[in-house]
C-alpha cells in the first residue's frame, strides 16, 4: 500500500494549515484496509479532501486517506443506480451524472470534497441532501477488520449528522456509496435564489444557477482558505424560539417537523456584530458571517480561538450555543470543540 512519512498536509486541507502527519496511508483494496488494522496502533484520522477539517496543532495524527476510485451506472426500468468510490470528487460526480442525463444532484453542485465524506455529515444545500439519493454505504470497520453495508435508513441521516458521526465515529472507512435516481425528474426550486426559475428548467440549468450563486456568495478556499459554514445552524425548541423572537422580532426562522425551529447561524453572528471581524490573521468573512477564513495564519489554534470568541458573543447576545460543523483534529486525533483549550496568547 502506498504510504508516506512526515508529510505536510498544507495542500490537503482547505484552511491551508501546515500540519505534519507522521504517516499517511492510501488504502485502495480490502487487503490494504486489513493491513491498516495491524499497523495502526495510535489514534488516526480519515481524511478526504480536507474541506471540513481543521488541523488544530502543528502535528497531525496518522492519516488514512482512502483511495477507492471508480463510478459505475446500472440502468433499471425506472431508476439509475450509481456506485461511486469514496475518493472520487463530489462535484465531478454531480457533473458526471448530469452529463449522462442522470438528474437529481444539481442542487448539490460545487460542494467541495470527496464522495466518501458526503454521508458523514449528510451534505446538503439548496433544499436537497445526500440522504435523498443514498441507497447504501459500504465501509470497512477498523474494530472488526471487515466490510459492511448500511442502507440509507441504517445510516441514521439527519441535519448534518449520521451514524458515522455517532456510534461509528472515526472507525468506519467508507469505501463506496450507491445512489439511486428516479428517471422521472422534477426540479427542486424551493430554495431562495432558485424560485425564479421556470418549472420547465433543465437539471443542467439548475446546476449552473447553483454554481453561479455559490461562486457569488462563498469565498473560494483556493483564494481565501476556509471550510465553508463553520457552525451548524442551531435548532431550538419552539418555546425557546418564542423567547428569542420577542427580543429579536426580525430573526429568520425555519420551523421543523418536530416542534423545533432552525435558526440561521450566519444571521446570529452578523447580529452579534462580528461580520468582517479580524484578529491574528483569521476572521469572519466580510460577506458571509458563517464562514471563518484564514487570511494569513499558520496556526489552526488561531481559528479555534476565533470560533470560541464567536460562540461566546452569540451566546451572550441570544443565549444560543453554536456548534461547529468543522472537525477539529489534534496530534491525538479528533477532539471535541468544547475540550479544546485556548491559550490567552491566541485569544
Ligand atoms: C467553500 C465550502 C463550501 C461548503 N459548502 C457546503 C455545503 O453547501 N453543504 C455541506 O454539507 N457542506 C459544505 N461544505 C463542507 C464540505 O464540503 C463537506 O463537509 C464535504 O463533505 C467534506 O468533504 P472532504 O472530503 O473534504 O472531507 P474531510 O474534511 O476530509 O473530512 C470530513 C469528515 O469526513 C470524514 N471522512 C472523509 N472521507 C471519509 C471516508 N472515506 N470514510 C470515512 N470518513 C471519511 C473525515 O474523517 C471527517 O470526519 C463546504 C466546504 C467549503 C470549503
Amino acid at each position: 500500500m502506498l504510504s508516506k512519512q512526515q508529510l505536510s498536509l498544507q495542500t490537503r486541507n482547505s484552511f491551508n494549515i501546515n500540519a505534519i502527519c507522521p504517516t499517511i496511508y492510501f488504502p485502495s483494496s480490502l487487503t490494504d484496509l486489513q493491513l491498516l488494522t495491524r499497523v495502526i496502533t495510535t489514534p488516526f484520522y480519515i481524511l478526504g479532501e480536507g474541506s471540513n477539517t481543521l488541523f488544530v496543532e502543528q502535528q497531525a495524527p496518522i492519516i488514512v486517506k482512502p483511495n477507492f476510485l471508480g463510478i459505475s451506472v446500472v440502468e433499471l426500468a425506472e431508476h439509475y443506480q450509481v456506485t461511486v468510490g469514496a475518493a472520487e470528487n463530489w462535484h465531478a460526480l454531480v457533473s458526471y451524472c448530469l452529463e449522462r442525463g442522470i438528474n437529481g444532484l444539481e442542487n448539490l453542485a460545487l460542494i467541495p470534497g470527496s464522495v466518501g465524506a458526503a454521508p458523514i455529515q449528510n451534505i446538503g444545500a439548496y433544499g436537497v441532501e445526500f440522504a435523498d439519493f443514498c441507497q447504501q454505504v459500504e465501509y470497512f470497520d477498523m474494530a472488526s477488520a471487515s466490510l459492511h453495508c448500511l442502507t440509507a435508513e441504517q445510516c441514521q441521516f439527519a441535519y448534518r449528522n449520521s451514524i458515522f458521526k455517532t456510534s461509528l465515529r472515526n472507525q468506519a472507512i467508507i469505501t463506496q456509496v450507491t445512489l439511486v435516481f428516479a428517471k422521472k425528474w422534477r426540479a427542486n426550486l424551493s430554495y431562495n435564489g432558485l424560485g425564479h426559475l421556470p418549472q420547465t428548467v433543465t437539471a443542467k440549468e439548475v446546476m449552473q444557477q447553483v454554481i453561479h450563486i455559490r461562486q457569488k456568495k462563498l469565498p473560494d478556499p483556493a483564494v481565501i482558505p476556509n471550510a465553508g459554514s463553520f457552525f451548524k445552524n442551531p435548532i431550538v425548541s419552539s418555546t425557546e424560539f418564542s423567547r428569542i423572537q420577542q427580543l429579536h422580532p426580525t430573526i429568520p426562522n425555519y420551523p421543523q417537523d418536530d416542534q423545533q425551529v432552525k435558526l440561521a447561524a450566519g444571521w446570529l453572528i452578523e447580529q452579534a456584530g462580528l461580520k468582517g471581524y479580524r484578529k491574528k490573521g483569521v476572521g469572519v468573512h466580510e460577506h458571509q458571517a458563517l464562514v471563518l477564513v484564514n487570511y494569513a495564519s499558520e496556526n489552526g489554534a488561531d481559528i479555534v480561538a476565533l470560533a470560541k470568541y464567536v460562540q461566546q458573543q452569540v451566546l451572550t447576545k441570544f443565549d444560543v450555543l453554536l456548534y461547529p460543523e468543522v472537525r477539529m483534529i489534534t496530534a491525538q486525533g479528533e477532539q471535541n470543540f468544547v475540550d479544546l483549550a485556548v491559550n490567552d496568547e491566541s485569544k
